[in-house]
């Protein structure tokens, strides 16, 4: 059994899902997802070389060998990472597919058939689309103009943060069946004396507090709240926040300060009665052994995406179980990069949570053709019996939505006309 084809699709969503497609001398094929990177295609183009021709059964060996030669390169950088995530993952949907059984089978069975998710809450109005460098952009298939700016910047010229926007935004998310929610609130606010230090005013914080109260009020105690800071704070002003939200009985706190502070993160932990998260954009099983031994995490949050493959997220997973630490993976891709961080999510003992970022996406369930059946009900996904992923992609669909002057699985997408 030989790789006859590698080929990759970029879909210009919420951020770019990039998808990578193998397809085996025998007809069999796999699909796996990207985080986004820029350059990320012509990484992958790269790798092609080095994975058509190879037996995709062997795929641990062939993944290591994608390592070496990156490390050979010049280093692991994060969008080899990247690429090699989605390569992985369509490796074992692949072999999956290729055995008759679901892709959790693979990774060793299950210990539950519906995923928990989170329903990210970040700014609550219309759909954001952000180009690899975060840089916000029309998508070619939206009617609506969308403003200039970066995503650290998205807050300025949207709806006020205000605590009764917030509450709402929680309130629509709980009707839709979530349980589990998560907001930002290392937003702008009138009170900041200085964006840049990393400091909090006495308003400022107040302010959060403010928020994460309505939030709370609005949905109850039984609804699971999560906060995320985005390294956005110097070490005491993010142990005063951390201890300001105690009372709030949050699900966690996700990265507070820094993300190199590792010894702030620890303080932070130490001295404050909140769960602190972190873990998005670290890389291989090293770093998140380090948080683990030091206790400074209680919560792991890789990106299956982008932190190396499925079966690493596994492995980082089982790493954390040892040291009584659950896992809630990061995750703002599409159906085919959110369906493989559920089969992972299945095959641990410690999942906490999936996110789900794509709610502002109207074409996220229509793109895997499941004739409007969502792939989250609930705020559950449910996993079947189908083998691998257990989801096809609509190619129709997904060529509708291609992102213009990309490869959609060979057939280059024409340049958008403006
Ligand atoms: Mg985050």
């Amino acid at each position: 059994m030989r790789i006859a084809s590698f080929e990759t699709a970029v879909i210009e969503a919420n951020f770019d899902w990039t998808i990578v497609r193998l397809q085996a001398d025998d007809g069999t094929s796999g699909l796996g997802e990207c985080f986004f990177a820029p350059g990320l295609s012509s990484a992958l183009a790269e790798f092609s070389e080095l994975v058509v021709g190879r037996d995709p059964r062997d795929s641990s060996p062939l993944v290591s060998r994608l390592i070496q030669a990156s490390s050979g390169a010049g280093g692991m950088s994060g969008v080899l990472h990247n690429a090699i995530s989605g390569i992985e993952a369509a490796l074992l949907d692949l072999n999956a597919r290729k055995l008759g059984i679901p892709l959790y089978r693979l990774l060793g069975g299950h210990y539950r058939d519906r995923i928990r998710i989170y329903a990210d809450c970040h700014g609550g109005g219309p759909l954001e689309s952000y180009g690899p460098l975060l840089l916000r952009r029309q998508p070619s298939w939206s009617p609506s103009a969308v403003g200039k700016g970066s995503l650290w910047e998205r807050h300025l010229d949207l709806e006020p943060d205000t605590p009764s926007a917030y509450a709402e935004r929680a309130k629509t998310m709980v009707a839709k069946g979530f349980t589990a929610l998560k907001f930002d609130i290392d937003v702008p606010t009138p009170y900041a004396r200085d964006e840049a230090n990393g400091s909090v005013s006495n308003r400022e914080l107040d302010h959060v507090v403010e928020l994460v109260r309505a939030v709370r009020d609005s949905v109850g105690a039984d609804v699971d709240i999560a906060v995320d800071c985005h390294w956005r704070y110097a070490t005491t002003d993010a142990l005063r926040i951390a201890r300001a939200l105690e009372p709030f009985g949050l699900l966690w706190l996700e990265d507070p300060v820094a993300p190199d502070n590792r010894e702030g993160l620890a303080i932070v932990s130490e001295r404050s009665g909140i769960p602190l998260a972190t873990g998005e954009n670290l890389y291989g099983t090293r770093p998140f052994r380090d948080l683990f031994t030091t206790q400074s995490v209680a919560v792991a949050t890789p990106d299956l995406q982008k932190v190396g493959g499925l079966r690493l997220g596994q492995r980082i997973a089982e790493c954390a179980s040892e040291y009584g630490i659950n896992c809630a993976f990061h995750n703002i891709s599409g159906p085919i990069g959110t369906m493989g961080s559920c089969h992972v999510a299945a095959a641990i003992p410690n999942f906490l949570v999936l996110e789900y970022h794509a709610s502002g996406v109207p074409f996220f369930d229509s793109l895997v053709g499941r004739n409007g059946n969502p792939i989250i009900r609930d705020g559950h996904v449910e996993l079947s019996d189908l083998p691998g992923l257990g989801i096809d992609l609509d190619l129709d669909v997904a060529r509708t939505f291609a992102k213009p002057g990309t490869s959609f699985f060979g057939t280059e997408v024409p340049s958008a006309v403006l």
